[in-house]
């Protein structure tokens, strides 16, 4: 049995963190998405999950009252952080005021949701992670945090963060952080793509990143060494996540696509900054913050006085970022992609698709100047 439909479940788990009596599982469907499902004969029918799931009952959301160009005070965590460093200059700050912070890391072979009472846990959260991260037990354990009275500063993609917001009511010690989020593919298409390059699974890699002082690399780390390492361009993983090909269906109608927001903040990175109306610095590394709710201002006030804060408009924001005005669209390569992951491993479905040979053919190319760069230190 489903709660929402298949096509628009987010995969975000706040129903399976409130069922009091474990009736629900995220399960993988054909296309590799982990979708809600109710086991009938454990169900009570007390229509908890029903009253909670945002793809069924929506979610508040509010406009943004004030925008920042903003960066970490901090050189090295902005350098290795994907972008700014808000995330984790908040997170910093939030951890020493003896609060509880949730975010993404890779753990045991997972992406997921999970909690940090200490600033060494909570490095793992810094850098994106373009997968989707699983949530139901992050969720499940910021909801008992905030039983328990403890501060809690959540950051998810929307569909996450709307999940946990409707799951725990309005609570006042509860600071949710959306990301701007173009959509996710499943870890199941990540783990498939590192195997076939590294012929390693998810449980002998200690780390993967994709975003760092290198810039847009590809990076996958076996005992503290990298044993593989690509730009966004060659690497046919990151190039068709940003090319929106591999997303979870459900993103290609992604509801929090848009400028009305989910989150008390909203981070991302500030693309078109200084198109219209000149930014003096440089616009490298620069994060977009939006401010959406009194609540999050607060959060600002007191937890980012080590984050650089440049005032724009709102409008800057939202005409510069195409995920603030609506969701990706599918293109021909998705479709492709959509068909042949039913029947297929990642790495055989994509192959199918241009951005494969535009890949394949870069590579080809930089392998070339490879060879000549060599020969002529030889001569
Ligand atoms: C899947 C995904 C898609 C994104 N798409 C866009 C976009 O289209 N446009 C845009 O402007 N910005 C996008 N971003 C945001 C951008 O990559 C940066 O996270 C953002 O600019 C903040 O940078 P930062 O340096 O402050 O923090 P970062 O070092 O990036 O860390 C940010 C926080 O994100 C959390 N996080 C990391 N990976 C995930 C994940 N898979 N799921 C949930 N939370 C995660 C971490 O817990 C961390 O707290 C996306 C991020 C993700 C994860
Ligand atoms: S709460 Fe989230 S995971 Fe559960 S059915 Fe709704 S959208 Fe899907
Ligand atoms: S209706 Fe109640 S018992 Fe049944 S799955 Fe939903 S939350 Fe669990
Ligand atoms: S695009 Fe929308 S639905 Fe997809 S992961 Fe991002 S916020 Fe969630």
């Amino acid at each position: 049995m489903q709660i929402c439909k298949e096509e628009l479940c987010t995969g975000c788990g706040a129903c399976a963190s409130v069922c009091a009596f474990g009736a629900i599982k995220l399960l993988l469907n054909q296309s590799f998405e982990r979708i809600a499902k109710i086991d009938k004969n454990i169900c009570k029918d007390c229509k908890k999950c029903f009253n909670i799931c945002p793809a069924l009952k929506g979610v508040e959301y509010n406009f943004p009252t004030a925008c920042y160009a903003s960066y970490s005070k901090d050189i090295e965590d902005r350098k290795t952080s994907a972008s700014g460093g808000i995330a984790s200059s908040l997170t910093n700050s939030f951890i020493t005021s003896g609060g509880i912070v949730y975010g993404t890391a890779y753990e045991n072979g997972k992406f997921l949701i999970t909690r940090a009472d200490n600033k060494a846990k909570a490095k793992l959260f810094k850098g994106s992670k373009y997968v989707k991260s699983d949530s139901e037990e992050g969720i499940k354990n910021a909801l008992l945090d905030l039983k328990q009275g403890k501060k809690v500063l959540f950051f998810g993609t929307p569909c996450q963060v709307a999940g946990l917001k409707n799951a725990s009511k309005d609570n006042q010690n509860l600071y949710l952080v959306d990301l701007i989020c173009h959509g996710t593919p499943s870890q199941e298409y990540l783990e498939d793509h590192v195997r076939e390059q590294t012929k390693k699974g998810f449980a002998d890699i200690e780390n993967i990143s994709f975003r760092d002082k290198d810039g847009w690399r590809l990076k996958v780390y076996t005992n503290g060494k990298v044993v593989y390492n690509k730009s966004h361009q060659e690497d046919v993983y990151f190039k068709s996540f940003l090319n929106g090909e591999t997303y979870r269906q459900n993103c290609y109608f992604c509801s929090f696509a848009k400028g009305e927001r989910v989150g008390d903040i909203t981070i991302g990175d500030f693309w078109g900054l200084g198109k219209e109306k000149p930014f003096d610095e440089s616009t490298e590394k620069v994060s977009v913050i939006l401010v959406n709710t009194e609540k999050g201002q607060k959060l600002l006030e007191e937890y980012g006085t080590n984050i650089k804060l440049i005032a724009r408009e709102v409008k800057e924001a939202i005409e510069g970022n195409d995920q603030l005005r609506a969701p990706t669209k599918i293109s021909k390569n998705a479709q492709i992609f959509k068909q042949e992951i039913k029947i297929k491993p990642f790495s055989k479905a994509i192959k199918l698709t241009s951005t494969y040979k535009a890949c394949k053919k870069l590579q080809r190319r930089n392998k070339l100047i490879r060879l000549a760069k060599k020969i002529l230190k030889k001569i």
